[in-house]
Formats: structure tokens, C-alpha cells, sequence
């Protein structure tokens, strides 16, 4: 008996395991269509200055607008992208779309505002990203310091010295650099000194840590902000959701946050019109977080 329901078992298992590469497969094949359709956009979910309330800026991130599925997450198509090169080409896009939204803010009078795009590590095998992100800047006459970057601690794994002087390159154009998701991978202080980045961004996972009506400290997330304050950067935390979450991050020196709590990613026409009634130039620095 056990041994035909093993049997069962495994079949079950295969028969998935083929659903799920066949959806792979469909995404994989359906993306190129996609691409040229315009299917793709970019949401802006703002980043806000603790201390003040207002916006700084905000994380471009990237939505797929299916004509029959409707909207697919990122998190559904991102490693498939990545595993098929397709993000080469995705890579390329977002970047010279997210000088684009730099350009209109600037034409807006808002020229302090700046927006951050995700470049994954497989983007770094890219010999011409620097060149991308350089031309992306000329072409569309943005001031570099509104741009900055989102990388993970695994950019290094793989390719680490093309990729250590591509991240110098990037940053001498005057674009910022910053280490999302921090604290999920591997990252050692002197891992992290030996990277050229401005900011430090909380992986949610620690925000969640934050509790709704004890007093406790939540020893990592304490230690991630004074570990940016002591390599003097910019400390950011993602996907904060509630206000105490917030007044923790607050009371800890954690100096900018993003999460549902302010916004959720909004369309661009949508962010300027957050920026309207949310937006104070005088509480940047003109460095991009
Ligand atoms: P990420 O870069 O860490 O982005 C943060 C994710 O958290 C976003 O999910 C955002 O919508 C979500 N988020 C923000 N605030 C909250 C909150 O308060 N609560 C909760 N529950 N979630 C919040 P999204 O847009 O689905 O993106 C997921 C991931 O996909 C990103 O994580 C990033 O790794 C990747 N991704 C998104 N856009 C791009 C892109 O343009 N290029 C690349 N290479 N990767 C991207
Ligand atoms: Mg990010
Ligand atoms: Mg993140
Ligand atoms: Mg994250």
C-alpha cells in the first residue's frame, strides 16, 4: 500500500511539476509579444523622509499589463525573465523609461525628486549597462544624482570583478547606489565596505519583526540601522504597512521608509499627484536614495 501511494504521490508531483514548467514556458515565450505590445509599465511607489512626512522620491517598479490575464507581479516573471535573458532587453527598457520619468519630473519643476530603478545581478553580465545607464542620462539631460540604482547582495556571487568595476563606473556618473533587501543575504560589514553604495534598504522581513504593542527591540533591525549610520549611509526601510512600525524606524534614526502605511506603487500619473499635496524640496539632500 505505501508503496503505490508513494507512486501516487510522485505522479502528483510530476503532473504539477510539468503545470508549472508549462506556465514557465507560456510566460517565457509570450513575454517578447508582450514587450512590443506594451504591455510592460513602471509604478512609482513614493519614498518618504521620516522625519518630515514628505516625498523624496520614489522606487520604479515594474508591471506586466496582460491583455487577457490582466496585471502579473513581478514575482511571477522576474526569474523567468532572468533565465531567459529576456531581463536584457526588460533591463534596457526600464532604465531608459525611468530617465524618461526623470525628465518630465525635472520639466515639472520638480528636480529634486528622484526615482530608483531594480537592475537584477543578471544585468551586470550586460558588458554594456554602464553604457545604458550613461546614455539614459545624456539622452534625456537628467541630473545623475536623481538616478539611483537597486542591487542585491548576491551581485557579487557571480562576476565579481566586471561587476565591482562596473558599480565604480556607474557611481562616478554620479548615480547612487543602493543594497535592497538588505539583511537576507550574506552581506558582512566588510563585504559591505568594499562596495560602492550610498544606501541601505531594510528587507521587509525585518519591519515585520517590529511589534504592535510590546516595547520589545527588535535586536537585527536595530543593528541594520546602526550598522548604515556607522558606514554613513542612507538607511531605508521597505514595506512598512502600520504607523507603529513607522514611529519605531523613527525613534531608531532610520532616516527614510517606503510600504502601504504611505502608498502602495501607483502609476506615474498617479505619483504626481501624490507629489502635489506630499512634496518639500527642502528636506533632500539632492542625493538620491
Ligand atoms: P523589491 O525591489 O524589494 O520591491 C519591493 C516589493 O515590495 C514590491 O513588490 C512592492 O510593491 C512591495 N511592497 C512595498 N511596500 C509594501 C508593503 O507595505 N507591504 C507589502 N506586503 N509589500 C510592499 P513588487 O512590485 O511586486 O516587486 C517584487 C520584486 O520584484 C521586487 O522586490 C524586485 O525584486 C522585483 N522587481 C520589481 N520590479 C522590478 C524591475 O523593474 N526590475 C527588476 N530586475 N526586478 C524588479
Ligand atoms: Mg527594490
Ligand atoms: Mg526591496
Ligand atoms: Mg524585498
Amino acid at each position: 500500500k505505501a508503496k503505490s501511494e508513494g507512486r501516487d504521490q510522485f505522479s502528483f508531483f510530476t503532473t504539477t511539476l510539468n503545470a508549472k514548467v508549462h506556465e514557465e514556458v507560456a510566460i517565457a515565450n509570450d513575454m517578447y509579444r508582450a514587450f512590443s505590445d506594451g504591455e510592460f509599465e513602471l509604478y512609482y511607489q513614493p519614498k518618504i523622509h521620516i522625519e518630515s512626512g514628505k516625498i523624496v522620491g520614489a522606487e520604479a517598479l515594474i508591471r506586466w499589463n496582460h491583455y487577457q490575464k490582466g496585471m502579473i507581479s513581478p514575482d511571477h516573471f522576474i526569474n523567468i525573465a532572468e533565465n531567459t535573458g529576456f531581463i536584457l532587453k526588460l533591463g534596457t527598457w526600464i532604465i531608459e523609461e525611468t530617465a524618461h520619468t526623470i525628465k518630465r519630473l525635472q520639466d515639472a519643476g520638480y528636480d529634486r525628486v528622484h526615482i530608483s530603478c531594480n537592475v537584477s545581478t543578471r544585468q551586470f553580465q550586460n558588458l554594456n549597462l554602464y553604457g545604458e545607464i550613461k546614455n539614459a542620462i545624456q539622452k534625456n539631460k537628467i541630473n545623475p544624482k536623481l538616478l539611483a540604482i537597486e542591487i542585491t547582495e548576491s551581485v557579487m556571487l557571480d562576476y565579481l570583478e566586471i561587476t565591482l568595476e562596473t558599480l565604480k563606473k556607474v557611481k562616478a556618473l554620479g548615480v547612487n547606489i543602493c543594497m535592497d533587501d538588505f539583511g537576507t543575504g550574506y552581506s558582512s560589514l566588510s563585504y559591505l565596505r568594499q562596495l560602492p553604495i550610498d544606501s541601505l534598504k531594510i528587507d521587509k522581513s525585518f519591519v515585520d519583526d517590529i511589534s504592535c504593542c510590546e516595547q520589545n527591540e527588535t535586536i537585527l533591525l536595530n543593528t541594520i540601522i546602526a550598522m548604515g549610520q556607522t558606514l554613513n549611509l542612507h538607511v531605508i526601510a521597505e514595506g512598512v504597512e502600520e504607523e507603529y512600525q513607522m514611529q519605531y524606524l523613527k525613534n531608531r534614526g532610520c532616516g527614510y521608509y517606503q510600504g502601504y502605511y504611505f502608498s502602495r506603487p501607483v502609476p506615474e500619473k498617479t505619483f504626481f499627484e501624490l507629489l502635489r499635496t506630499n512634496y518639500a524640496s527642502s528636506v533632500t539632500d539632492g542625493k538620491s536614495i
